[in-house]
Order: C-alpha cells, then sequence, then structure tokens
C-alpha cells in the first residue's frame, strides 16, 4: 500500500510502505478517508524532531483521521464493516496506572501516530484497537471527523480551566489549536472570547463567529483591551496558545484575582515565567498535554451543530498531491487554518 513517508528530515515520498500490524481480536480495520495536516507533522518534516523525540528511521505521517471500519475483530460490538469513524490516535496500556487514573494522555507508555518510530495514518489502511475508534453520527462528514483530534485538545483545555456559565476567556495565539480552544471555551460555557494574534487573516476567521472578538496585537496591547472587555477585572480564564516567551511572561496581566490560567502552547525552549505575577493574583496555573475522555464529547458537540469546524477547513488535498501539500503547511499561509489530504476511494 502506498503511504506518505517521512525518509528523514526534510524529505519525504509517497511510496509502497507496508505498516507492520496484526489485527487483534479488540482492534477494527479502517479505510482511511480524510486526514489533516498537524503543525507535529510538519514539525517533524521541517526539523526532524520534537524535543526528544527525533526521526532515526523512515516513518509514515498523520494522526488526524476518519474513515470507514472494512474488518473487526471478534470480541468487537460496537462496531461493524461500514461504519464510518474518526479514530484517536494515542494509545495508552489500558492495565497502566496512569490509565487506572482516567489520565491515560500522560500514561509514559502511550503510543501516539506519526511519534517517532511510531507510523501514522497517511495509509489507506490502519488497524486500530476498536476502544479508541469512534463511530461518527450521519451529520457529523469525514472531514469533520478528522477535525475532532485537534478539536479534542481545545476540548482538553476547556475541561482543564474549569469554565463556570459567562466566564469571560482570553486566547492568547490564533493557530489552529488557539482556534479550537476558543470555540470549545465558548460551546463549554464562555459569555465571550477574546482571541489576540498578530496575524489579521487568522484573526478575520474565528472573528467571524459569534461571541469571539478578537485583538490584532500588532495595533493594540492585549491587556488594554482585556480590561475594556471585563470592566478593569481581568479574564476569568487565559488560554495560552501562543507558546510564545512574551506571552507567557505578561499573561498574569490579562486574568482577573483568583482566576485561572491553562497552558496549551509549547514554547520550543524553556521561557521565563513571573511567578509573582501570578502569584499576587493566586491564579490557578493548569497544563494540557494531548487529551483524554473528550472524543464523545466533542463527536456530540459537533453533531449537534453546536460547534461548526467547517470554516476552519481551508483545502482538501487528493493523497497523491500531499508532499504539496505538506509544503504548502510549510509555508504557513496566514489565511489557512487546517489543510486535509483525502485518501482515493
Ligand atoms: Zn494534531
Amino acid at each position: 500500500m502506498k503511504a506518505l513517508v517521512l525518509e528523514e528530515k526534510g524529505r519525504l515520498s509517497l511510496r509502497e510502505f507496508d505498516v507492520p500490524g496484526v489485527m487483534g481480536p479488540r482492534d477494527v480495520r479502517i479505510r482511511t478517508h480524510t486526514v489533516g495536516i498537524c503543525g507535529s507533522d510538519v514539525h517533524y518534516y521541517t526539523h526532524g524532531k520534537i524535543g526528544h523525540f527525533v526521526v532515526r528511521q523512515p516513518m509514515v505521517l498523520g494522526h488526524e483521521a476518519s474513515g470507514t471500519v472494512i474488518e473487526v475483530g471478534e470480541e468487537v460490538r460496537h462496531l461493524q464493516p461500514g461504519d464510518r469513524v474518526c479514530m484517536e490516535p494515542g494509545i495508552p496500556d489500558p492495565t497502566s496506572r496512569a490509565s487506572k487514573l482516567g489520565i491515560y494522555n500522560v500514561d509514559p507508555a502511550v503510543t501516539f501516530w506519526a511519534t517517532p518510530p511510531v507510523h501514522g495514518c497517511l495509509t489507506p489502511e490502519v488497524i486500530h484497537p476498536a476502544a479508541f475508534t469512534y463511530k461518527l453520527p450521519d451529520t457529523v462528514s469525514f472531514a469533520e471527523g478528522a477535525m475532532v483530534e485537534p478539536f479534542a485538545i481545545g476540548m482538553q483545555a476547556a475541561l482543564r480551566a474549569r469554565i463556570q456559565p459567562g466566564d469571560i476567556a482570553v486566547v492568547t495565539g490564533a493557530g489552529p489549536i488557539g482556534m479550537m480552544v476558543a470555540l470549545a471555551a465558548l460551546a463549554g460555557g464562555c459569555a465571550k472570547v477574546v482571541v489576540a494574534d498578530l496575524a489579521q487573516p487568522k484573526l478575520d476567521i474565528i472573528g467571524a463567529y459569534d461571541g469571539i472578538q478578537t485583538v490584532n496585537i500588532r495595533n493594540r496591547p492585549l491587556a488594554e483591551a482585556v480590561a475594556e472587555a471585563t470592566e478593569g477585572w481581568g479574564a476569568d480564564i487565559v488560554f495560552e496558545c501562543s507558546g510564545a516567551a512574551p506571552a507567557i511572561l505578561s499573561m498574569h496581566q490579562l486574568a482577573r484575582p483568583g482566576g485561572a490560567i491553562v497552558l496549551v502552547g509549547m514554547p520550543v525552549d524553556p521561557v521565563p515565567v513571573d511567578i509573582v505575577g501570578l502569584q499576587a493574583k493566586e491564579l490557578r496555573v493548569e497544563t494540557v498535554f494531548r487529551y483524554a475522555n473528550v472524543y464523545d464529547r466533542a463527536i456530540a458537540l459537533i453533531a449537534s451543530g453546536k460547534v461548526n469546524l467547517r470554516p476552519l477547513i481551508s483545502a482538501s488535498i487528493p493523497f497523491a498531491d500531499s508532499i504539496a501539500g505538506f509544503d504548502r503547511a510549510v509555508e504557513a499561509r496566514e489565511t489557512d487554518v487546517k489543510l486535509q489530504i483525502v485518501m482515493p476511494e
């Protein structure tokens, strides 16, 4: 089967590549339909590593996927061939201590698609545990199904924030994840979400949603805009999604006394934090790493129409053109949010 293979840093090829795998009794075989290109896939392509995860041998990319079940293991009950599904790309050890605590996203034994040395899903068929494969309602398209993975990070951030109805939130950074966080925060009960970035095209895309107010920090200090939006009190929740050092250093200024900071963005290198600034308001600091137990909720919100991710899909690229698609993702056009690859029928 043909797969999109990252041969080494900076070199992709579309070639025959058989991902090793055997169907177990609790697995399903899925024909992949749509796979989103994620910032992490692009980073492996351009840098060959993320932190201590280093690409040392050819690896199939992709982890944001939807598809159709074509075979089920003998113990699988909730899925059958023909079901349209999306897949959660991280597979923990179900017997691990972290899994037993319900925090399987931080299970040290988790294997995650397209995180070296584990292959991803930009290939026509994948084998996956049924327990991490979710049926899509008829009203949710394959394209939306492939958006569940990045939206799940927004859901995790909203859950960590412990939003109360009517909260006002700030999101620093309007990349794809910042946008997902803003929409999850609204769906989670925020009355208003202020989204800040330097790139006006990104702000225009997210600003088109009801309940979102945007601030271009080239034109206006964010602290001033947040003070105005909250009558000088500060935001209940600050979602830091930029990973940018200046934003992290000043994030406490945006929060109200007793508010919360949720760290979603991942700085490439360690960055300074104003601890006293956090202490002086007794801010609660939460961190997010991937997600656990949110796929069902994310799918339910999309199916209900409360969350519309369709405006964030910027292009659907045929699998045959996926190298060009990745090169477009590397360009990081300010008008692109999510690029998706569609597999041949
Ligand atoms: Zn992703």
